[in-house]
């Protein structure tokens, strides 16, 4: 009976979006060999390119066609008009920001979900695909160590993740114009504009400044503390870095617990850019305490080699998490089929959402964890060496030491004595020129208000040579630039 009602492809006439098979995969197959061109020529690229704002005005503003193309000639001159002029964050010399390198199964994976289309609201839609998000983010949490109670939800990144957080943080608070969010001077931004869109006043956000290691200073940290509570203000929540975007550098996270369980505050641990080094003896200890908290963000994106976008929000009370962002409406009655059947629109923003935990099911399958750890300590270890030589060298001076995979350092000549206006011209110089040159990309920041470089390791195609390569042609360019 159930054949009888449904209709033989071939006799339906071509709808308005219907391409010939022989089209379909001869367009999916050339889009396969773009990739893998791209992924083994990725090395002998630029890693930088960019453009004017009135260059891409010039080559890309136009009107909508009304008229049907060739779906291959579309496809391959917008790769190579769009996708080409874009920095190549995965190329192996690519330090700046945080870098992410996907595997090539991620990859094809994200692919394989775009074309299956899941929808991965509701258990109703996606039985399985909801169960292997449930698999990956218990994975998460064992990692973490979190206590079994807890769970989470695959957010677009890092910054999806801190804002649910904070919402939970949030939780019972109804006078929120006395609510107190605490954070480092070495927070990450997305940590502060999460806190202004749950409600809180901009001058209840505090940025606890640092020690001489970039640790938020405790005995501030408690004293604003107890100065809040004296004026009639209501601490609400710290957040804890879990390897700050800056340094690499982790707050003493057990610490953070202590005074939290003591003044009844939320833990929120931004691990977005750390939190999958745990998967190294190394990483484990720099992140002690991490399983104290009551919120941590990871962001698979990051260290865990999966392509845009994946992050993670993991709550040691999973409850709170469902109770806070649950909402049943009339439309949506089909869906529930009992707790033990999750539905992830109840655990956060999104209603519609892909099936992100599908690329890192794939991978890990596919490598096995073993790789997985060497490649996180292969970041670990080239950065300690990039340290080393920079320890080493006349030209270049240390600024913090080797942290989960960053260093900075600036280029400071020994025997020039170069104040600190000339000091930046000439490390901007040295930097834009090495870009410009398409060699490598390394970015700046500013530490105590000066200028630093800072060298990020966290692609699996890194090696010695890259990560040495890079300080030694800073070092040469700086020598001809200061001639
Ligand atoms: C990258 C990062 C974020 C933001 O994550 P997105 O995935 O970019 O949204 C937040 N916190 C830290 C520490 C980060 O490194």
């Amino acid at each position: 009976m159930q054949e009888n009602i449904k209709t033989p492809n071939q006799r339906v006439s071509p709808g308005p979006f219907d391409l010939e098979e022989r089209e379909m995969r001869e367009l999916g197959y050339k889009a396969i060999d773009i990739l893998v061109d791209r992924w083994i020529s990725l090395r002998d690229k630029d890693v930088w390119v960019g453009g004017t704002r009135s260059e891409m005005e010039e080559m890309f503003r136009e009107s909508p066609p009304e008229e049907k193309s060739s779906a291959m000639e579309v496809m391959t001159q917008s790769v190579d008009e769009v996708l080409t002029r874009s920095a190549r964050v995965d190329h192996p010399r690519f330090f700046a920001f945080v870098p992410s390198s996907p595997t090539w199964p991620s990859v094809i994976a994200d692919a394989l979900v775009s074309g299956f289309n899941v929808f991965q609201g509701t258990w109703l839609e996606s039985a399985a695909p909801s169960q292997v998000e449930l698999v990956v983010l218990d994975w998460f949490r064992e990692w973490i160590g979190l206590p079994r109670s807890a769970g989470g939800i695959l957010t677009s990144g890092g910054s999806a993740a801190n804002l649910n957080a904070l919402v939970l943080a949030r939780g019972e608070i109804d006078h929120l114009d006395t609510a107190v969010v605490y954070l480092s001077d070495q927070g990450h931004s997305s940590l502060e504009r999460a806190a202004r869109i749950v409600g809180i006043q901009e001058n209840n956000i505090r940025m606890i400044p640092t020690t001489k290691d970039y640790r938020i200073d405790l005995q501030l940290l408690n004293r604003a503390i107890q100065q809040d509570r004296n004026s009639g203000l209501r601490p609400m929540v710290i957040c804890g870095n879990g390897g700050a975007t800056n340094t690499g550098v982790v707050d003493p996270l057990e610490d953070l617990a202590e005074i939290c369980e003591r003044e009844k505050l939320w833990l929120h641990v931004d691990a977005s850019y750390g939190g999958f080094s745990v998967l190294t003896e190394e990483g484990k200890r720099d992140l002690r305490g991490i399983h104290l908290a009551d919120s941590v963000t990871l962001d698979p994106h990051k260290w865990l080699f999966q392509p845009y976008e994946v992050g993670c929000l993991l709550v040691k009370n999973l409850n709170l998490l469902e109770s806070e962002f649950r909402v049943t409406p009339d439309y949506l009655q089909d869906m529930d089929l009992g707790l033990e059947h999750v539905n992830f629109c109840d655990r956060g923003l999104q209603l519609t959402r892909s099936a992100r935990a599908f690329k890192v099911w794939m991978s890990v399958k596919t490598f096995g964890m073993k790789r997985f750890r060497m490649a996180i300590q292969n970041s670990l270890d080239l950065v300690k060496e990039a340290e080393a030589y920079i320890r080493k060298s006349n030209s270049l001076e240390l600024l913090t030491s080797a942290n989960l995979g960053i260093v900075c350092f600036r280029i400071n000549p020994s025997g020039y004595d170069l104040d600190m206006k000339k000091l930046e011209r000439l490390n901007n110089d040295v930097s834009d020129d090495i870009i410009e040159s398409g060699y490598a990309m390394v970015s700046s920041t500013r530490l105590r208000g000066e200028f630093a470089l800072r060298l990020c390791v966290m692609n699996h195609r890194a090696r010695r040579e890259d990560v040495l390569g890079v300080l030694k042609a800073m070092e040469e360019t700086a020598q001809r630039l200061i001639l």
